[in-house]
């Protein structure tokens, strides 16, 4: 079936959720190029990321990496809002709205119904289906994963996750625009936890059950994976940086899905997310991040 929208027409990419993947989604996007609608149902959350965005390219010139130019032309590029249907004018929609299935599918749903304009629409899921996100679509074929990673400004790989109906054209278009972000796309059948969630989440949960067992301290286990297998870092303080309640989400659900034992989250996880210590964006996580989220607080009312 003809998609409607060929690799060259995707101008406008539209992102669902300002957080933390979808700021930076919007940032790589806009400064590939294309125009970028940026949307979140919260106001508030909307304008943290859009002040997100302008520290990464602040401190990108600081760097030396970007010139002035490249960040006006960046900004001037994306667009807020908070009105969902607005999106519909995406050629395509990236959705990095929270991880649950009915979320997504609703905002699916309600983008179909906003518009009749044919659309790619390509979810930053971690773990779930995209045959099951697809499923209640209009136009399945035109429905993919695009699985960034946190930074994304930073990190280079895009996992390009395949459902069941999804076209060879959808494919071939979505890691089109991962090449013009300057990213690293794989391609990945769509199982859960597709080949970086199964792998990663594993070593983070085992890792946490290392602290349960007192095994060696949070530092130390980190350390070992950082020295002696070249992780550029830990497996706690990269959930810290995750956060801890996605991780709890992914475990819970691959643990249904897969049934194995490996994934079942550990106490401590579920007791740190009950306690609201969700990593660096509460200050609290494996580590203490309070340093870093006054930082950022001082920095964002400046
Ligand atoms: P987040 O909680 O930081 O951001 C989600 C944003 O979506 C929030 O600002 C929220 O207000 C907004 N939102 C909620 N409902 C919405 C709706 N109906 N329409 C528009 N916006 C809505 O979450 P995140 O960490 O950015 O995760 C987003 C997605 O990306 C999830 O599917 C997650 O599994 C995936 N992901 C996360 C990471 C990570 O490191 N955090 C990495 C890869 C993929």
């Amino acid at each position: 079936m003809a998609l409607g929208v060929l690799q060259e027409t995707i101008e406008t990419i539209a992102v669902i959720g300002a957080g933390t993947m979808g700021h930076g989604i919007a940032q790589v996007a806009a400064a590939a190029g294309f125009r970028v609608l940026l949307s979140d149902v919260d106001r508030e959350s909307l304008v943290r990321g859009v002040r997100k965005i302008e520290s990464n390219l602040a401190k990108g010139i600081q760097l030396g990496k970007l010139t002035e130019d490249d960040r006006d032309r960046a900004l001037q590029h994306i667009h807020g809002t908070t009105k969902l249907e607005e999106c519909a004018d995406g050629d395509l929609i990236i959705e990095a709205a929270p991880e649950k299935l009915v979320l997504k599918r609703e905002v699916l749903r309600q983008l179909e119904a906003a518009s009749d304009r044919p659309f790619i629409f390509a979810s930053n899921t971690s773990s779930l289906s995209i045959t099951a996100i697809a499923s209640s679509s209009k136009r399945p074929e035109a429905v993919i994963g695009m699985h960034f990673f946190n930074p994304v400004h930073i990190m280079r790989l895009v996992e390009i996750v395949v459902g069941e109906k999804t076209s060879g054209e959808t494919v071939e278009a979505v890691r089109n625009v991962a090449l013009k972000m300057r990213k690293e796309p794989i391609v990945v059948k769509d199982v859960p936890g597709f080949a970086s969630s199964r792998l990663g989440v594993v070593l983070g949960l085992e890792a946490m059950r290392m602290v349960e067992q007192g095994v060696a301290s949070v530092q130390d286990i980190d350390t070992a994976m950082e020295l002696g297998y070249n992780h550029p870092m830990g497996p706690l303080k990269l959930t810290d940086l995750v956060g801890l309640d996605v991780r709890l989400n992914i475990a819970e659900y691959l643990y249904r899905e897969l049934g194995s034992e490996a994934f079942r989250p550990p106490e401590v996880l579920r007791r740190m997310v009950r306690e609201g210590k969700l990593g660096k964006k509460t200050g609290e996580g494996f580590y203490d991040w309070s340093k870093e989220k006054e930082d950022a607080r001082r920095a964002q009312s400046s």
